[in-house]
């Protein structure tokens, strides 16, 4: 038996538009799979920039849902009220702002999926210039929008980049960057997660973080860490939260963080 309750922090439902299993059954296989804790963190990216995602998501519907299965799967399982916000600049930013005051949430999942108006799955952020110089402009881009904004608790898929371009690049020149970024989230009291979709893109060693970003984020005093399977389908639930535990003890952490209305909680690894 695994000693540390298993929790996820990172998983969609219907109300996401690539999510195919309802929050019922999410949340009913992750109470099968042994999971204690199950946060629901549909996306609401509202300026996304492919056709039919994000704005019709009604955040109403969605609380209601939460509340009548929560209720319903208490005994079993904790389930924590989350939201994935997708960032960009601009207006975006009022948008998420808006939407993150309006609810009663207990965890934002701070993502970016776009940057300087580009998807990043389409591979057109990468178009006219180095994958070097791109990611390195993604991850000033993350800085600048999170100088801005900080109506959230932990920043999703931080590497995110690495899963869209032609290649991943050496990090060498790359580190000052993510250590700034990073230096961001520690100062506003933010974390950042492990997310163990990598392993469903095929990114072998280029886990999310790598193993690089995460020890830089330990050294610099980072405590805060979430860990979530991003699962968009039932049989996704739980999937590499063990790895991860593991993963965080190997490199130092001693503690991986639970949220409960907006404030983070410790549980010991
Ligand atoms: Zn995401
Ligand atoms: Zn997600």
């Amino acid at each position: 038996m695994y000693l540390t309750p298993l929790v996820d922090y990172h998983t969609h439902t219907t109300f996401s538009t690539d999510g195919s299993s309802t929050m019922r059954e999410m949340v009913s296989a992750a109470a099968d799979a042994g999971i204690s804790e199950i946060a629901i963190t549909d996306h609401y990216d509202p300026d996304y920039r492919l056709d039919g995602w994000g704005e019709e998501f009604s955040q109403v519907e969605y609380q209601n849902e939460l509340i009548l299965v929560r209720e319903e799967f208490k005994d079993r399982v904790t389930l924590v009220k989350g939201l994935e916000i997708g960032i960009q600049h601009g207006d975006t930013l009022n948008k998420c702002r808006q939407a993150v005051r309006s609810f009663n949430y207990d965890f934002i999942l701070g993502s970016f999926h776009c940057a300087e108006e580009f998807e990043l799955s389409n591979g057109s952020f990468f178009e006219n210039r180095s994958v070097e110089a791109a990611t390195l402009a993604f991850y000033k881009y993350v800085y600048d929008c999170l100088y801005d904004y900080k109506d959230y608790d932990v920043l999703g898929h931080i590497n995110v980049i690495d899963r869209y371009g032609p290649y991943v690049p050496s990090y060498h020149d790359l580190m000052d960057v993510v250590s700034e970024v990073l230096k961001l989230i520690i100062r506003d009291g933010k974390g950042i997660e492990i997310n163990t979709s990598s392993f469903r893109y095929g990114m072998g060693d280029h886990t999310t973080p790598s193993q690089d970003i995460l020890l830089l984020y330990h050294e610099l005093g980072g405590e805060i860490i979430t860990v979530g399977s991003d699962a968009h389908s039932v049989c996704d639930v739980g999937y590499g939260i063990k790895w991860a535990y593991e993963k965080m003890k190997s490199v130092g952490f001693r503690y991986v963080t639970t949220f409960n209305q907006r404030k983070p909680e410790f549980i010991k690894l």
